[in-house]
Protein backbone atom coordinates (compact mmCIF):
# COMPACT_ATOMS: atom_id res chain seq x y z
CA UNK A 1 0.00 0.00 0.00
CA UNK A 2 1.49 3.13 -1.19
CA UNK A 3 0.49 6.65 -0.15
CA UNK A 4 0.33 8.98 -3.20
CA UNK A 5 -0.54 12.14 -3.89
CA UNK A 6 -3.13 12.95 -6.79
CA UNK A 7 -0.25 14.56 -8.81
CA UNK A 8 1.80 11.48 -8.29
CA UNK A 9 -1.31 9.65 -10.03
CA UNK A 10 -1.03 8.77 -13.92
CA UNK A 11 -2.99 11.12 -15.84
CA UNK A 12 -5.59 7.97 -16.17
CA UNK A 13 -6.03 7.55 -12.23
CA UNK A 14 -6.96 11.00 -11.67
CA UNK A 15 -9.64 10.52 -14.21
CA UNK A 16 -10.77 7.60 -12.42
CA UNK A 17 -10.09 9.40 -8.79
CA UNK A 18 -12.16 12.63 -9.91
CA UNK A 19 -15.16 10.32 -11.20
CA UNK A 20 -15.35 7.94 -8.10
CA UNK A 21 -15.64 11.37 -6.14
CA UNK A 22 -18.13 13.20 -8.47
CA UNK A 23 -20.77 9.91 -8.48
CA UNK A 24 -20.62 9.45 -4.67
CA UNK A 25 -23.05 12.12 -4.52
CA UNK A 26 -25.53 10.19 -6.10
CA UNK A 27 -25.15 7.72 -3.52
CA UNK A 28 -28.72 6.64 -1.97
CA UNK A 29 -28.07 5.87 1.41
CA UNK A 30 -31.25 6.07 3.61
CA UNK A 31 -30.24 3.64 6.09
CA UNK A 32 -26.38 3.97 6.22
CA UNK A 33 -26.04 7.43 5.14
CA UNK A 34 -22.22 6.25 4.21
CA UNK A 35 -21.79 7.07 0.65
CA UNK A 36 -19.02 5.21 -1.45
CA UNK A 37 -18.49 6.24 -5.34
CA UNK A 38 -16.20 4.06 -7.59
CA UNK A 39 -14.68 4.22 -11.27
CA UNK A 40 -13.32 2.01 -12.96
CA UNK A 41 -11.17 1.19 -16.29
CA UNK A 42 -11.07 -2.12 -18.53
CA UNK A 43 -8.36 -2.72 -21.13
CA UNK A 44 -8.67 -1.25 -24.59
CA UNK A 45 -11.57 1.14 -23.59
CA UNK A 46 -11.02 4.48 -22.95
CA UNK A 47 -14.58 4.76 -21.24
CA UNK A 48 -14.97 5.35 -17.04
CA UNK A 49 -17.23 3.30 -15.41
CA UNK A 50 -18.66 4.56 -12.54
CA UNK A 51 -20.83 3.28 -9.40
CA UNK A 52 -22.13 4.04 -6.26
CA UNK A 53 -24.19 2.39 -3.42
CA UNK A 54 -27.70 1.94 -3.16
CA UNK A 55 -29.44 0.72 -0.50
CA UNK A 56 -33.19 -0.63 0.18
CA UNK A 57 -35.59 -1.20 2.71
CA UNK A 58 -34.72 -4.62 3.81
CA UNK A 59 -31.11 -3.32 3.67
CA UNK A 60 -29.76 -5.05 1.48
CA UNK A 61 -27.38 -2.47 -0.67
CA UNK A 62 -25.80 -2.71 -4.18
CA UNK A 63 -21.97 -1.58 -3.00
CA UNK A 64 -20.11 1.24 -5.01
CA UNK A 65 -17.53 -1.00 -6.70
CA UNK A 66 -20.36 -3.58 -7.70
CA UNK A 67 -22.38 -0.95 -9.74
CA UNK A 68 -19.56 0.09 -11.51
CA UNK A 69 -18.45 -3.48 -12.44
CA UNK A 70 -22.22 -4.05 -13.63
CA UNK A 71 -22.37 -1.00 -14.99
CA UNK A 72 -19.19 -2.01 -17.27
CA UNK A 73 -20.39 -5.98 -18.10
CA UNK A 74 -23.40 -4.19 -18.91
CA UNK A 75 -21.81 -2.05 -21.74
CA UNK A 76 -19.63 -4.03 -22.83
CA UNK A 77 -20.88 -8.13 -22.09
CA UNK A 78 -19.43 -10.52 -20.37
CA UNK A 79 -17.48 -12.25 -23.32
CA UNK A 80 -14.79 -11.54 -23.32
CA UNK A 81 -14.42 -10.74 -19.99
CA UNK A 82 -13.81 -7.52 -19.66
CA UNK A 83 -10.82 -6.69 -17.78
CA UNK A 84 -10.08 -4.17 -15.05
CA UNK A 85 -6.74 -2.35 -15.16
CA UNK A 86 -7.84 -0.15 -12.17
CA UNK A 87 -10.41 0.77 -10.01
CA UNK A 88 -11.16 3.43 -7.34
CA UNK A 89 -12.96 3.80 -4.50
CA UNK A 90 -14.06 7.33 -2.90
CA UNK A 91 -15.69 7.83 0.40
CA UNK A 92 -15.79 10.25 3.86
CA UNK A 93 -15.27 8.36 7.39
CA UNK A 94 -15.68 9.95 10.27
CA UNK A 95 -12.55 8.69 11.90
CA UNK A 96 -10.90 9.88 8.97
CA UNK A 97 -9.59 6.31 8.59
CA UNK A 98 -8.95 5.26 5.06
CA UNK A 99 -10.87 2.45 3.65
CA UNK A 100 -10.49 -0.21 0.64
CA UNK A 101 -13.34 -2.41 -0.86
CA UNK A 102 -14.73 -4.69 0.96
CA UNK A 103 -14.50 -8.60 1.20
CA UNK A 104 -17.66 -8.84 -1.19
CA UNK A 105 -16.14 -6.13 -3.74
CA UNK A 106 -12.65 -7.73 -3.77
CA UNK A 107 -14.06 -11.15 -4.62
CA UNK A 108 -15.99 -9.50 -7.59
CA UNK A 109 -13.03 -7.26 -8.75
CA UNK A 110 -11.46 -10.45 -9.10
CA UNK A 111 -13.53 -11.86 -11.06
CA UNK A 112 -12.86 -9.20 -13.31
CA UNK A 113 -9.24 -8.26 -12.75
CA UNK A 114 -6.02 -10.10 -11.15
CA UNK A 115 -3.32 -9.47 -8.47
CA UNK A 116 -2.03 -6.63 -10.64
CA UNK A 117 -4.99 -4.71 -10.91
CA UNK A 118 -4.74 -1.12 -9.07
CA UNK A 119 -7.05 -0.22 -6.46
CA UNK A 120 -7.06 3.39 -5.66
CA UNK A 121 -8.84 4.66 -1.98
CA UNK A 122 -9.68 7.93 -1.62
CA UNK A 123 -10.30 9.81 1.74
CA UNK A 124 -12.40 12.75 1.35
CA UNK A 125 -13.66 15.36 3.23
CA UNK A 126 -17.37 16.58 3.70
CA UNK A 127 -16.73 18.68 0.99
CA UNK A 128 -15.26 16.53 -1.67
CA UNK A 129 -11.80 17.36 -1.24
CA UNK A 130 -9.13 14.98 -0.92
CA UNK A 131 -7.93 14.04 2.11
CA UNK A 132 -5.33 11.07 1.35
CA UNK A 133 -4.79 8.68 -1.46
CA UNK A 134 -3.55 4.97 -1.12
CA UNK A 135 -2.84 3.13 -4.34
CA UNK A 136 -2.54 -0.73 -3.95
CA UNK A 137 -3.22 -3.54 -6.08
CA UNK A 138 -6.12 -6.55 -5.62
CA UNK A 139 -3.07 -9.12 -4.79
CA UNK A 140 -2.10 -6.92 -1.69
CA UNK A 141 -6.10 -7.00 -0.92
CA UNK A 142 -6.45 -10.51 -1.51
CA UNK A 143 -4.08 -12.89 -1.29
CA UNK A 144 -4.51 -16.19 -2.09
CA UNK A 145 -7.47 -15.45 -4.19
CA UNK A 146 -10.44 -17.88 -5.41
CA UNK A 147 -11.21 -17.29 -8.39
CA UNK A 148 -13.60 -18.68 -11.52
CA UNK A 149 -10.57 -20.57 -13.13
CA UNK A 150 -10.69 -23.10 -10.58
CA UNK A 151 -13.83 -24.69 -11.98
CA UNK A 152 -13.89 -23.57 -15.51
CA UNK A 153 -12.81 -26.56 -17.91
CA UNK A 154 -11.21 -25.07 -21.12
ZN1 LIG B 1 -18.26 -3.68 -1.01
Amino acid sequence: MTAKTFEELSKENQELVRSAIKVRSHAYVPQSGYQVGSALRVRGNDTIFVGCNVENAIYLASHAEQVAITNAVAALGGEPKPYIESIAIALFTEGGLHAFPCGFCRQMINEFGSEETIVIGVLINQQGDIQSLEQTTLGELLPYSFGSHYFIQE
